[in-house]
């Protein structure tokens, strides 16, 4: 079983959009040293990530083997109205109605809107989505008071909430990603399990000790298919260090698909994470059993898959 914990769903792309989005893929590209040509992405991410239905979303499961996503939304305050927002959710929740048990449903909710509350409430408690999906880099404190009354909503319906930790280019915030201001979190609402998006990528250790420390702290790996492409040696040196300090079920797969796997496919991320019993060089080693954690026993646990009252 494969589930991909970070998906980014878009119900569709605009032009303004994909001239945002596409300076992230060059500067993936130019991590790579994969040569791209930035009008050939623009109409590829024009073409292919708006996805009204969803069936771009199951195609792409289907090609690269994940059985499962998480898949979510992104809101901005100051970038798109609450209709906005909403929608874009409520489309989200369509495609889980639409596709049970293969996807799902994170809200995408900025705390800072006026409505942050009644919003949480209807796509919890009316649409019935699995929790929120968090961008503090946007400009806010994830344990701040505008995300508490937030958080408390999130925290009686017992949902998830998979919150963006790591540094990113301007215009992204970093000072509020840091995965150190998790912490109260867990001491606040018990009852919400966290999964620190990128496990603050490059400066890792401080969600580390978090982690190792509270119950209810996960992380993905999205984002670090830049570094596994790059330096594989590298990348299984860190994946050791932080399985052997925090433990294998703590880190969960995840693809920030479409963004991530616009230049290199999912089967190839996620070939990387199946075959690391086998390739990781010489000195470093993975059990199938880790493996198989990271790439879905994880997520099952932590989302109640396969257990029949909880299948979606
Ligand atoms: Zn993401």
């Amino acid at each position: 079983m494969i589930v991909d914990v970070h998906y980014h769903y878009m119900p569709s792309m605009s032009e303004e959009g994909a001239a945002r989005l596409v300076k992230y893929v060059m500067h993936q590209a130019e991590i790579l040293g994969i040569h791209a040509e930035r009008d050939a992405l623009v109409r590829k991410i024009l073409e292919t990530w708006g996805d009204p239905t969803g069936e771009q979303l199951i195609r792409s499961m289907d090609e690269g083997g994940i059985d499962v996503t998480v898949a979510v939304t992104v809101d901005h305050f100051s970038r798109m109205t609450a209709e906005t927002a909403q929608r874009q959710n409520k489309m989200l929740n369509n495609v889980v109605k639409r596709y049970p048990g293969r996807v799902i449903d994170l809200a995408g909710l900025d705390p800072r809107r006026p409505e942050a509350v009644a919003m949480a409430r209807y796509y919890l408690e009316d649409l019935g989505m699995k929790g929120l999906k968090y961008h503090p880099d946007h400009g806010y404190h994830p344990a701040g008071p505008e995300s508490y009354r937030v958080l408390e909503v999130l925290a009686r319906n017992k949902g998830l909430l998979l919150t963006h930790t790591s540094p990113l280019g301007p215009p992204a915030r970093n000072a509020f990603s840091e995965a150190a201001l998790l912490s109260d979190l867990a001491v606040d609402f018990p009852e919400i399990t966290i999964i620190a998006a990128h496990m603050n990528a490059i400066n890792w250790r401080p969600w580390a000790a978090l982690a190792g420390m509270q119950p209810t702290l996960y992380g993905d790996l999205a984002m670090w298919d830049n570094l596994a492409f790059r330096n594989y040696d590298l990348f299984c040196r860190e994946l050791r260090t932080i399985i052997d300090l925090v433990g294998a079920h703590k880190v969960l797969f995840g693809s920030d698909a479409p963004i991530h796997t616009l230049l290199q496919p999912i089967n190839k991320w996620g070939g990387i994470i199946r075959d690391l019993p086998a390739k990781a060089p010489a000195g470093i080693s993975f059990t199938r059993e880790e493996v198989d954690l990271i790439l879905g026993g994880n997520a099952m646990r932590i989302l109640n898959l396969g257990k029949e009252e909880n299948m979606l």
